[in-house]
Order: structure tokens, then sequence, then C-alpha cells
């Protein structure tokens, strides 16, 4: 077996030690455990079946966070710090020192990574370790291969990405045709293998499971060439698209579904906004690589991006905070500390509006925070009325219509050309900090896309007054993007080829900026769920994304709801309650999913064996130095 030469992992502590049948693994100061090894991973999957405790793996953490965490959810202060690991007695593993990859079978491209590996940079690594140098996906591209579609960032682990049925913008093209197998630690820690070929049916079952079917522990992935790409980005009115955005299309002008189905890549977001509406439509085709070949790099934000995100985070954290802005001072300081001279003169041009703006922000540049937070608290009542007026200044100002640009430019879409592995995540340029991103996302079949689309419109369009529009729409966008129909039988695209899922679907991906005040799974998610419900538009959560919350009753019903979506749904069940019996991977916010909150917490179980893995230490989080070992 050939190994993929990789750079130094600098920074990285290596926590677990194996001699022979011993492995040692001490919790971290941050709450999680980091196994090195195997054998490290099914210690401690052992130690919590045989205590009856709860065990989750913490990806790159860019899915909400009850998906991810033990419980309790919350920690001491009401916050949840994705750096470290909840405060509990439960077992949270970050996998960063799991991160080898290694060539299997070089003339199929077939590739073995264990299951920390990064797609590509996750610039938010708690461990500060993750790199290009030990991305998979830039030590793929050394070696000419690639995956067939990414997402619209690549900072996720690959373990992660494919646990949420995570997914590109294709309908051509999916990366879940490029997994060849999986290696699985069940919640007994008993390993398990699941193959495409050899055990497809095991295999189509655990593929995207949540984190519920046991540790994915690594992933044969069967690469495919590389291969690069070339695209362009339109923003437009939706009149003006390229695209039929609500209606059935013409030979000029193909409708959303259409236009999906044909183009191989493409992501579109729609700014429903009255007064600021707007299209963005990113799509890219693939090209050979050549030799010689010079990228010419997609810009998400144009002209300066840093200073165009934080007008967005100010602009949002305004808007999204105007009926109490003392209160979201913490929210205002860390921006008020980025806002420069350039910024302060693109507000002065929001005219009357701008005023209050450019005197707070003068204020806070002197250092006058409260006075600054008082001006902006004062000016409060002039925004919300302005509010509807606003949105479309501040699209213009860091969203400009092509139409909009000087010279020969002037309505001229973007155009780019990359390797396939940096320019098909057209998002990793946000900074995650400024523009703090969450959403819920509903995969509908593609044959429903006109209904939807046009849904959607009439549901913006209804109200007579502009601010319950704006309330209806919310300041962010909504992104609509497509995924194949795929096998695995918990993929938000599953279909069985010849059910109503068997064309794809289109993703309504509604955005949610989380400095806004409120939860949006309160008040922002649950109105587009129940239109679509009430509407009899069949459709699917994805499960990374924001999920239903509610009374145990209301939960229970979505569970019934989505089970009628999902036509495995049971037998997903039934295997979970095999392979986990102690229910360690079952939290709070999973029972919920599935309905199953009658089952039994973990119990220590008596009956378990002497574990292979003799010493596993476990300090509480709370108390690193005092070194608390718990040893079988
Ligand atoms: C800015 C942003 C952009 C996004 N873009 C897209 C997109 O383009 N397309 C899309 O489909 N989604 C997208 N997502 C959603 C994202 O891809 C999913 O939330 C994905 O699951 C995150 O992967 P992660 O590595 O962060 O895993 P985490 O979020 O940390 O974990 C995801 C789940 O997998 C479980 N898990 C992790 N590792 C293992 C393991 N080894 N074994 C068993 N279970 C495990 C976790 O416990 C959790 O339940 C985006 C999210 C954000 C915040």
């Amino acid at each position: 077996m050939v190994a993929i030469s990789l750079g130094e992992e600098s920074g990285a502590t290596r926590s677990t030690r194996v001699t022979r049948a011993i492995v040692t693994i001490e919790r971290d100061a941050d709450g999680f455990y980091r196994p090195a090894s195997e054998e490290a991973l099914i210690a401690l999957v052992k130690k919590a079946h045989a205590e009856g405790k709860q065990l989750r793996v913490r990806g790159s953490a860019h899915s909400v966070a009850a998906a991810i965490y033990a419980d309790p959810l919350v920690t001491g202060d009401g916050a949840i710090d994705p750096a470290s690991a909840p405060a509990s007695d439960a077992i949270h593993v970050l996998l960063n020192n799991y991160r080898g990859m290694r060539v299997v079978d070089a003339g199929q491209r077939l590739v073995e990574v264990e299951a920390g590996v990064n797609l590509g940079v996750d610039p938010e690594d708690p461990s500060g370790t993750s790199t290009q140098e030990n991305s998979l996906l830039f030590n793929l591209w050394r070696l000419g291969w690639t995956l067939s579609d990414l997402g619209g960032i690549t900072h996720q682990t690959v373990s992660g990405f494919f646990s949420t049925g995570s997914s590109g913008g294709s309908l051509s093209w999916s990366v879940y045709d490029d997994i060849q197998s999986l290696r699985m630690i069940d919640g007994r820690g008993e390993v398990y293998e699941v193959d495409r070929d050899r055990t497809p049916e095991d295999f189509q079952a655990t593929v995207t499971s949540m984190g519920l079917l046991g540790i994915i522990s690594k992933v044969v992935l069967r690469c495919v060439p590389t291969f690069n790409i070339t695209g362009q980005e339109a923003i437009t009115r939706v009149a003006d698209a390229s695209v039929d955005l609500f209606g059935e299309g013409s030979p000029e002008r193909p409708s959303l579904a259409r236009f999906l189905e044909r183009t191989e890549y493409a992501r579109l977001e729609w700014f429903p906004q009255r007064k600021g509406e707007r299209l963005v439509v990113w799509q890219v085709q693939r090209i050979e690589p050549e030799p010689g070949f010079r990228p010419v790099r997609y810009q998400e934000f144009s002209g300066d991006p840093e200073l165009s995100q934080v007008f967005v985070c100010l602009f949002f954290t305004l808007l999204g905070n105007l009926d109490d802005l003392r209160a979201a001072r913490s929210k205002l300081e860390p921006i008020f500390e980025q806002v420069d001279e350039e910024l302060i003169q693109r507000l002065a041009c929001l005219g009357r509006v701008g005023q209050p703006l450019v005197e707070a922000l003068t204020l806070a540049s002197e250092g006058a925070l409260d006075a600054a937070i008082e001006v902006l608290a004062l000016a409060a009542p002039l925004l919300r009325k302005e509010l509807p007026n606003l949105m479309g200044m501040a699209l213009d100002t860091f969203l400009p219509l092509d139409s909009r640009k000087k010279g020969r430019d002037k309505g001229e879409p973007q155009c780019f050309r990359d390797w396939s592995w940096r320019g098909l995540p057209m998002d990793n340029q946000v900074i995650g900090s400024l523009m703090p991103t969450t959403f819920t996302e509903l995969w509908i079949p593609l044959s429903y896309t006109q209904r939807a689309m046009k849904l959607l419109k009439d549901y913006f369009d209804e109200p007579a007054s502009a601010r319950e529009a704006l309330r209806r729409t919310g300041t962010y966008a909504i992104e609509l993007y497509g995924a194949p129909p795929n096998p695995a039988w918990m993929s938000m695209s599953y279909s069985d080829g010849k059910d109503v899922w068997r064309d794809g679907v289109l993703r309504i991906d509604f955005y949610w900026f989380q400095g806004n005040a409120g939860d949006p799974a309160e008040v922002f998610y649950p109105q587009f769920w129940k239109l679509f419900r009430d509407n009899g538009i069949p459709f699917r959560l994805h499960w990374g994304k924001g999920q239903p919350v509610g009374s145990q009753e209301e939960l229970a019903d979505w569970a019934a709801f989505f089970r009628g979506q999902y036509a495995r749904w049971d037998d997903f069940l039934e295997r979970r309650r095999k392979l986990d019996p102690n229910n360690i991977f079952l939290t709070r916010y999973w029972r919920q999913r599935f309905d199953l909150s009658h089952l039994p917490a973990p119990q220590p179980r008596e009956d378990v064996g002497t574990p292979l893995i003799m010493i596993i230490r476990g300090c509480s989080p709370r108390a690193a130095s005092n070194r608390c070992c718990a040893s079988r």
C-alpha cells in the first residue's frame, strides 16, 4: 500500500498512546477525547457502552449544535462554545489526531481516509492543526484525483459531511457515488464494514446515519480524475435573470428545474426582499485539466471582500436586533473594532438613515462605546421605519446588480475558472465570524419545483404591509440548488428509482444571520415548514441544519410527517436498535427526530466482557489539572 505523503501536522498533540492491547486516552482540558487510532476509538465506545454514557463525535461543528453533542447540550452560561465540548459526563470525541490517508489501489483510485480528515481547511479547527497539506482534496489533487462534487464550503470533516447527507449543488454529479466502503464501530465497540458492492443494503443504510449506527472510523473513496471548472455568476433582478424562477420556462429561458438539470453545478441565491429583490446565479461546468492552466478565481464579494463582510455583519446585526439594540452590545462591540474610515464613508452614502450609523461608528472608533450604542438605540425607530428601503440600499452596496457595474463590465456577469477543489466550494471565502449563518434546508422532489417556487413568491407578495413582508422574507437570502436521487436510506434525496424523488431534488435553503435576536427554529423557519406541509409539497429537512422544536407532541407529529417521507425509516430504526443496544449515540435531539423519547437512557452494563482496551483516563473538562482517572 502506498502512503499519501503529508506535511507535518504541526501543533497536533498526540494524547493517545497504543501499546499492544493497552490504550491510554486522556480527556483534554477542552473536554474532548482525541483518539489517534481505531483501537482508541473502540476503547472509548466500549467505555461508553459499559459505563452507560452517551458518546458523540464532533466533526468541524458546522451542523446545528444539538445534532452533534451529547446531553445536556447547554453549558452553564447557556452558550455553546464550538471550541470545547459541553461540560457533561458524556464522551465527546474530536478526531484531529485521526487524519491519516493512504492509497489502497492506485489503479482504481481507491483511497482510505481516517474519519477526522477535513475535506479542505477548517479555519476554526479548535486544535489549530487543519491545514491545506493535511486536507483530503489537496492531497487527492496532488495525485491527479478529486471527488465528483463538493459543497459550498470544504471546512467539514469527511465523516461529518457524509453523516448528515451533505452535498454540493449538482443534479449531475454526486459525491456519494465516490464512496466505496465505510468501516464502522457499533454501539458495543464492535467493528463492522459496509461496502457499496459487497453489502449494498448495509452500505446504503449506513452512509448517512447521523452517528446513530455507530462511529465512522474509516472511509474508502473511489476518486475520480481531477478536473477544472469554468463558470460565471450573474447578479440581476429576478425578472432579468437567465432562469425563469417561478414559471415553466421557455427555450431561451429555462425553468428553474430545467436549469438545474442541464447545468453541471449551480447555486442560486434569491434575495426576495421588496425594493432589494435580486437573484445571484452561480453556474459552472467541468473542463479538462490542461498544461499551463491559469486559474481566474471567483470573487464572492465585489471590491474589498473583508470590508463588505464587515458591512453586512454590522447591517444584519443592527436590523436583526432593532427591538433592543442595547442588549445587542456584545454582538456589536467586536464589529465596531473592525470598522474603518472607508466603511463609515459607505454608510454616509445611505443618506438620512446613514447619519446615525456614521455618528455611532465615529463614536465607537473613539472608544465611546456606550455613547455609540445609545445613538443606535435612539435611531432604532427611524431604522425600523426605513427598514424596507434600507434593505434595498444595503443590497445595492454589498451585492450590486451587474447592470450597475461601470465601464466594460456593465451588465456582464463575473467569469472565472479554477481547479475544481478550489472553485466548487464558492463560499470558502466567507469569514465565519463576520457572516455567521445558520439555516433550514428543505429538499423537495424536483417535479414540485415550480409549485414550490410559486407558493413562496405568493407568500412573500401577499402582505400589504412592508413590515410583514420583511418579516416573512427575513433580511437574508434563500439558496436554491439541486441534488441527484440517492439510494442511501436516510439521504434527503433518497429514492428507490420509481418514486416521486426519482429525478432528484430542489433544495430550498433559508439563511438566518446568527447575530439576529431569537431562535430561528421558533421565529423564522416554522412558517416555511408549515407553508409547504399545508400545501401538500413533500419535503425532507437537511439533517445538519435547522429542524423543528416544540413540545413532545409537536415533535412526535413532525416525526410522523418525516416518517412518511422516508421509505426506509423503520428499517433504519430497526438497524439502530440492534447496533446501539444501550442507546449511547441516541441523544435527546435524535430521540426527538425519530420519536424515540420512550427509550431508556444508556445504563451501566454488567454483562459487557473485559474490553480489549485496558486504561482510559477521563478528566473533567472543568478540572483538567486534578487528574480524575477512571480505569478498567
Ligand atoms: C457555512 C456552512 C456551509 C454549508 N454548506 C453546505 C453545503 O454546501 N451543502 C450541504 O449539504 N451542507 C452544507 N452545510 C452543512 C454541513 O455540510 C453539515 O452540517 C455537515 O454535517 C458538517 O460536517 P462537520 O464535519 O462539521 O460535522 P459536524 O457538524 O461536526 O457533525 C455532523 C454529524 O455527524 C456526526 N459525526 C461526525 N463525525 C462522525 C463520525 N466519525 N462518526 C459518526 N458520526 C460522526 C456528528 O455527531 C453530527 O451528528 C453547511 C454548513 C455551514 C455552517
